[in-house]
């Protein structure tokens, strides 16, 4: 289980906090079917790339101030996948199925030149000569200068996350003191530039920012005439550095209650297997909310995606204990595509990670114990 080498100037602290294996190619090589299964049935649809660790906010469920501090050692710039790098990876990826590639981080527009990896990864076709659906999460705070050249670069949707509406709730929640004017021009940029309709995530917090569901509710149902989808997500138990409490959580069904209490509801139909979101819609037809509810109503049967972090382990779950080191593979045993391909193939076939399914019900979870990856490390 070998780490990938580093030059002897670079301590790679950070390199050595979670556990990665270096995945094994399989002594026959078959071409790519675009039709891989995991161990429970489920296919590769969706690859979330990480671009960065770094983040300019320091929201508190996701990178506490306390241990993301001044003296926090982040990935050193030589340990990060290149862009030729990742879009080498992306494209036996799209061999195997994957149709959509968002890119995260971390704070992704922080990494220089994103518009260049966006312009790299547009050129990509499915086996079937489809163009990706390339997409991108962000916090919104460099959207305003970014948007024109992202979606030059060939991005087609982003999603921005925005946890509040009132200034000084965001503020807070940011722990940088953000002012939220800014994250909303952002919004407009994106729409301006022709990215729309845009998502727009807010993380629920009970007892921190569960009086802006209203208001958030109502600014973006009633001011973007259906170009801003807001979606409530549940707060979840990533990582290990954000406290997590239960009691923390505002299950998405009560919230339905109170939101449909001012604004009457109904359900939507899902528009694709897989889709994290359960939609609803406003019953005066101005247009509709979601809510991921990943905690109180596991979607684990239909997860299709893999997440490649910022230094090219590949993650099988949110939840993952242990990464598949890629990034050795291409760096130090010099491995061509196909033995590439192999490997994930192989990696993809032994998935069998549910933890959301499986959270609170009393089985014991493969790597439990061990330290769980951070969101920051290998976005949402
Ligand atoms: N920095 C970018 C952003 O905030 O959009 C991208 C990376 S961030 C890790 C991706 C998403 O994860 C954000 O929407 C964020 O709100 C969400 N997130 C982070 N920690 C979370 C947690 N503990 N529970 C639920 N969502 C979380
Ligand atoms: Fe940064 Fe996004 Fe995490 Fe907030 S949620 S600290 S913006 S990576
Ligand atoms: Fe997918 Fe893991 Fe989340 Fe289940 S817990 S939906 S397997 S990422």
């Amino acid at each position: 289980m070998g780490e990938a080498s580093t030059p002897s100037s670079v301590i790679p602290i950070a390199d050595l906090r979670y556990r990665a294996a270096v995945p094994p190619i399989p002594a026959t090589l078959r071409p790519a079917s675009g039709q891989l299964s995991d161990a429970l049935g489920r296919p590769l649809r969706d690859l979330r790339i990480s671009v960065t660790d770094r983040c300019n906010f320091r929201c508190s469920y996701c990178m506490p101030k306390e241990i993301f501090d001044r003296d926090y050692a982040f990935l050193p710039q030589t340990s990060l996948l290149s862009f030729e790098e990742i879009t080498r990876l992306a494209r036996v990826f799209v061999a195997h199925g994957v149709q959509k590639i968002r890119l995260t981080g971390g704070e992704p527009l922080l990494r220089r030149h994103l518009e260049t990896l966006v312009a790299m990864l547009a050129q990509l076709r499915t086996p079937g000569g489809l163009g990706l659906d390339l997409t991108l999460t962000t916090n919104g705070s460099l959207l305003a200068r970014k948007a024109e050249a992202l979606h030059a670069a060939g991005l087609r949707r982003v999603t921005v996350s925005l946890d509040a509406l009132d200034d000084a709730i965001f503020r807070r929640m940011n722990d940088v003191d953000f002012p939220v004017a800014d994250v909303l021009a952002g919004i407009d940029a994106v729409l301006a530039a022709g990215l729309g309709p845009v998502k727009v995530n807010m993380v629920v917090k009970r007892g921190t920012n569960e009086g802006q569901i209203v208001p958030m509710a109502r600014h973006f149902r009633d001011h973007y005439g259906g170009r801003a989808v807001l979606r409530f997500i549940e707060y979840m138990d990533v990582g290990s550095t954000n406290g997590w409490r239960m009691d923390h959580v505002l299950p998405s069904a009560d919230l339905i209650e109170r939101l449909g209490a001012v604004f009457p509801l109904e359900p939507l139909e899902a528009q694709a297997a897989g889709e994290t979101a359960q939609r609803w819609r406003y019953r005066d037809g101005n247009g509709e909310v979601g809510v991921i509810s990943s905690v109180t109503q596991a979607f684990c049967r239909d997860c299709n995606r893999a997440r490649l972090s910022t230094e090219g382990r590949l993650y099988l779950c949110l939840f993952a204990t242990q990464g598949h080191d890629l990034r050795h593979l291409i760096r130090d045993a010099g491995a061509s595509d196909a033995e590439l391909s192999g490997a994930v193939a192989g990696i993809w076939a032994g998935r069998a990670d549910r933890y959301s399914e499986i959270r609170g019900s009393g089985i014991t979870p493969a790597g439990s114990g061990e330290r769980r990856v951070e969101m920051h490390y290998i976005g949402g």
